[in-house]
């Protein structure tokens, strides 16, 4: 099949296999995951666009409820979204640049918050309007709606630019990188997260690993490829984790047991009593923390199953 590798510009891939939205069975089309013949850099092919596209997108996918009974889910969301606050918190601790973080992507806007509790000044932007309004009216953080690469601020106006699981899901992802360098103040940094293709959960559970999300996830990026992204766009890459207390052990949760996910449950409309979702919801839980020695053991041999990298425009 010819199509030009979006990172080589190599123009042959074969195919790997095909696949379903596994999670949230938002159509019973298969997609076709293929590889570069070069590169290696695998990708959905043909890749759904524009209405299509989001019609993959279950409502409420980029954001959780906020009721009364998601109290112990937002504390579980605080809890595990300490290495994103940390790794963010270190990249401005080194930059020494007093100016905002642009947080593209915000879902429901409490990592925002979480920074903004600890005295940093935060914007959000998110191409849902919904998401945008949840994250004012929940958690306080200034979310505008719109697109990255038409977005409404001035070049040089963030110290940080973070994109937490954005890159796979755009069209263009060296296009975000561009938009995100033009906003960058000089010695401001990026910060990146995606699910990471080298890691041991793909390279055992293959097409059954949650990081696909076919058809949502366009790119399936391994570590090096994002590097490679990164440089090709004019960043330098200073630092890298290959683990994440909120995705890593979970993901590997739900590749395991699907039909356990709380939001595939939630989008899928499972019919189910409270008693009942209380306990699968526990032995999700419980499933998770099984998986968490494995999860942060490939984290450590640089095989985890997120890769998050702090980079600076060159
Ligand atoms: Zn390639």
């Amino acid at each position: 099949m010819t199509e030009e590798c979006p990172l080589c510009r190599y123009g042959e891939a074969r195919s790997l296999f095909h696949c379903a939205d596994r999670l949230y069975g938002t159509t019973t089309k298969s997609f076709l995951v293929v590889e570069c013949v070069k590169c290696k850099f695998l990708r959905l092919f043909p890749r759904p666009v524009g209405e299509e596209l989001a019609s993959y997108y279950p409502s409420g996918y980029w954001f959780q409820p906020h009721d009364a009974a998601s109290q112990a889910a937002e504390i579980y969301r605080r809890v595990v979204l300490t290495d994103h606050v940390q790794f963010v918190d270190a990249a401005l601790r080194r930059t020494k640049l007093t100016g905002p973080v642009l947080d593209v992507g915000p879902s429901g806007g409490l990592l925002a918050r979480l920074l903004r509790d600890r005295g940093r000044k935060v914007v959000g932007l998110d191409n849902s309007a919904e998401a945008a309004g949840i994250a004012w009216r929940v958690n306080g953080v200034p979310v505008v709606a719109g697109d990255l690469l038409a977005a409404p601020f001035a070049e040089g106006s963030f110290a940080v630019v973070t994109m937490f699981h954005v890159l796979e899901h755009v069209e263009q992802p060296g296009e975000f990188l561009d938009a995100a360098r033009r906003l960058l103040k000089p010695g401001g940094r990026l910060i990146v997260q995606v699910p990471n293709a080298a890691s041991w959960q793909f390279l055992i559970l293959g097409e059954a690993w949650n990081g696909l999300d076919v058809p949502r996830h366009l790119w399936n990026f391994r570590d090096s490829d994002l590097e490679w992204l990164l440089r090709d766009r004019g960043f330098t890459v200073l630092r890298r984790k290959h683990f994440s207390l909120r995705d890593n052990p979970a993901g590997l949760a739900t590749s395991l047991a699907p039909w356990l996910d709380p939001m595939s449950r939630r989008v899928r409309k499972v019919p189910e009593s409270t008693p009942v979702a209380l306990m699968k919801n526990l032995a999700y839980l419980a499933l998770t923390l099984i998986c968490l020695p494995f999860a942060a053991l490939e984290a450590v041999c640089r095989a985890g199953s997120t890769i998050m990298i702090e980079a600076e425009p060159k």
